[in-house]
């Protein structure tokens, strides 16, 4: 009987949406996963790129913010709205959340400093404030979304940065991962809390044992290229 269950089950879709300078993913199986949602205003994109994908607002069962950055958390407010989708972050990043604020951020690197200035402006730190309904502590199971997976934490970008692991061989990092400006190889990102603590979330996901890996800001990469980068 279970076995029959499991054959009849759909297979994973992940979806890019791509927004203005990040994308959100869409997670498809049973359920619909919307991971991350941009600046403010990018609700109709990812509405239209559900529709595209065959599915309906209705089907959302969780917008998943990977941090409370504005380019992350940016439209989760307004999807919910649409969808009926609940939010989930991690307690470490949802106070931000509940004052539509990114926090200060640290450079981590050259690119940071350069230009951290203006990702701090406040037309790009600002968003619409919204109460999540949950918070995701150590781990949270996907099952009851309708997807197969889990969220864990992965710090070091923010305090409550999380990633998705999929049964399917798939990592949804958000920004703990960002391809370096001159090699264009997998690296750390501009920002963060600590470099450390992001290499050690890093190794955490990579345990995991993820085929492939989808950046918030540049796409999808092997596995392997990270375990190249990361040094293991
Ligand atoms: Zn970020
Ligand atoms: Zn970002």
């Amino acid at each position: 009987m279970m076995q029959e269950e499991d054959a009849a089950r759909p297979p994973t879709r992940i979806v890019p949406v791509p927004l203005q300078m990040v994308s959100a993913y869409l997670v498809m199986e049973e359920g619909v996963i919307v991971v991350d949602t941009g600046y403010p205003g990018s609700e109709e994109t990812i509405l239209e790129k559900l529709r595209e994908a065959g599915a309906a607002p209705e089907d959302v069962t969780l917008i998943l913010l990977t941090h409370c950055h504005a380019d992350h958390a940016g439209s989760a407010a307004a999807l919910r709205l649409k969808t009926g989708g609940r939010i989930a972050i991690h307690r470490q990043d949802a106070e931000n959340l509940r004052n539509g604020l990114q926090g200060r951020i640290r450079p981590l690197n050259l690119v940071g400093r350069l230009t951290g200035w203006f990702f701090e402006r406040e037309a790009y730190s600002r968003y619409p404030a919204c109460d999540p309904d949950i918070l995701i502590q150590d781990e949270l199971d996907l099952a009851p979304f309708g997807v197969r997976g889990r969220v864990i934490t992965t710090p070091g970008h923010t305090a409550g940065s999380v990633s998705v692991i999929l049964e399917s061989g798939d990592a949804l990092v958000g920004d703990l991962i960002i391809p370096s400006v001159l090699s264009g190889k997998p690296g750390v990102p501009f920002w963060g809390e600590s470099r450390e603590e992001i290499r050690e979330s890093v190794r955490k996901v990579l345990a995991c044992g993820p085929e492939r890996v989808h950046l918030a800001h540049g796409g999808m990469c092997q596995a392997t290229a990270v375990r190249e980068a990361f040094g293991r």
